[in-house]
């Protein structure tokens, strides 16, 4: 019998979220860019490279500049920190 190892990994990836063109441009307070949209977010548990065990499943805010990541779950987060953001652009 030859042995064969188990292959365990972690595969994870971003998807277009709906409210992507509505809250767009927000502002990213790690690189300081208006780059910031929401994403669905996937992690799972992969073995032989084939995702079998979701880790996390929700929505976060992505910075594709520096990878900065926030979860938030409704979309009125969503619309909390969109005021916020227009007070602080407006300051
Ligand atoms: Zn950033």
């Amino acid at each position: 019998m030859s042995f064969v190892p188990i292959i365990f990994g972690k595969k994870d990836w971003d998807s277009r979220h709906p409210l992507e063109s509505q809250y767009s441009g927000i502002y990213c307070p790690n690189c300081h860019n208006f780059q910031v949209k929401p994403v669905k977010r996937r992690e799972f548990i992969s073995l032989w490279f084939v995702p079998v065990c979701p880790i996390f499943w929700g929505n976060q805010l992505h910075c594709p500049i520096c990878n900065w990541r926030q979860d938030f779950k409704t979309e009125e987060q969503l619309q909390k920190v969109m005021n916020e953001q227009n007070k602080l652009r407006q300051a």
